[in-house]
């Protein structure tokens, strides 16, 4: 496979159709071509018989398809949670996870190799930033997905940017992606579908809010002071607390919407009655949902996570004493590695 190519997942509808306007071919072709990529999951030129000769010709020689071959998959023994090792074109890994919660499918999805943040509990971040992922590998992970729950009769109804890396750190490709994975004719997944969670990338939080792109945004914040903040999340020292609770109000003001806030629930440490005091008042006036996230144990990291009576009396504080909505998140996949944070190649 040639990486120099240019990669049909990387492009929109609208790229897609100037490029063939260049090339004069018919834009009745462009929705074939794309009717085969988004809708049949075709994994190759040839899968494609619709297309005239020449145009396969042309693709061919110019274009390749980043499909992502599987090196490992491997099921949860509760059956709800699948995830996929895929090999990218100059080696490297991500993983990609299939979650069914809800009756639904969602895909949890990578943005880099490894991560460059360096959250202490998190296992992307204790492997280190190899690189950001183009949009194509993006995109080529939601239709992996999506191409095994096709001859299912199922379709992928929710995206999460909350696999490896920092969405908001690789901005551009993770855009591009999201414009693709939204396109109506496509995968089709619309505003409320996608959601991108970032550990506090202010300038990333801001462009967001400028741009109005319809996601969900999701800030990891797990603790409610800057100094213990900067503990966890190391780059809270580049974007303080304040400066990230300016983002998030100017971000709900500017789009209207509401933002979820992700807490790690970690025994002793941020799961106190104070503690969710302290998330109540900072979170005030914020239009805000809480997600609580029992620690998932990762090899470089010593806490475990909070008990499930340290979790509901959380709730319990943030809902009467604030008002303030919130969830604990099922934990599963744990037992294959594929909770949050515990994605890591090696
Ligand atoms: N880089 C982004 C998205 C990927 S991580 C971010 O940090 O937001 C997705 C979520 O898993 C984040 O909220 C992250 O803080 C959380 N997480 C990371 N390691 C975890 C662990 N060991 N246990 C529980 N949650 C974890
Ligand atoms: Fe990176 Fe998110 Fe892990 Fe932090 S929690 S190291 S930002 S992937």
């Amino acid at each position: 496979m040639h990486a120099a190519l240019l990669d049909l997942y990387a492009l929109t509808r609208p790229e897609l159709t100037a490029l063939f306007a260049r090339w004069e071919f018919s834009p009745v072709h462009v929705a074939r071509l794309w009717n085969y990529l988004y809708w049949e999951c075709a994994d190759s030129l040839s899968a494609m018989p619709k297309l005239p000769a020449k145009v396969r010709r042309r693709l061919a020689a110019e274009t390749r398809l980043g499909v992502l071959p599987t090196a490992l998959e491997t099921d949860s023994s509760d059956g709800f949670t699948r995830k996929y090792l895929l090999t990218l074109a100059d080696r490297a890994n991500i993983e990609t996870v299939l979650m069914r919660f809800t009756g639904r499918v969602t895909a949890c999805i990578s943005s880099q190799v490894g991560c460059a943040m360096g959250c202490v509990f998190c296992a992307t971040g204790q492997m280190g930033y190899t690189r950001h992922l183009t949009p194509g590998e993006i995109v080529a992970q939601a239709m992996h997905v999506q191409r095994t729950l096709r001859p299912h009769r199922q379709r992928l109804r929710n995206v999460v940017l909350m696999g490896m890396g920092e969405p908001l750190h690789n901005y551009e490709a993770v855009m591009q992606a999201v414009d693709i994975l939204r396109d109506t004719n496509g995968l089709a997944l619309g505003a409320e579908r996608i959601t991108l969670s970032t550990v506090g990338v202010v300038p990333g939080i801001l462009r967001l809010a400028r741009e109005k792109r319809p996601v969900h945004l999701a800030v990891s914040l797990h603790a409610a002071t800057q100094a213990a903040r900067a503990a966890l999340v190391p780059v809270a020292q580049k974007w303080p607390l304040d400066e990230l609770i300016g983002a998030c109000r100017t971000y709900s003001q500017t789009t209207g919407r509401r933002i979820f806030y992700e807490w790690a629930l970690i025994e002793g440490k941020n799961d106190s009655a104070a503690d969710a005091r302290a998330v109540g008042r900072l979170l005030h006036g914020l239009p805000a949902q809480v997600n609580l996230i029992p620690l998932n144990p990762t090899a470089g990291y010593a806490g475990v996570p909070s008990r499930s009576e340290a979790a509901k009396r959380f709730q319990h504080i943030l809902a009467e004493e604030f008002k303030l909505p919130s969830t604990v998140r099922q934990r599963r996949g744990l037992d294959i590695a594929a909770g949050c944070g515990q994605l890591a190649v090696r």
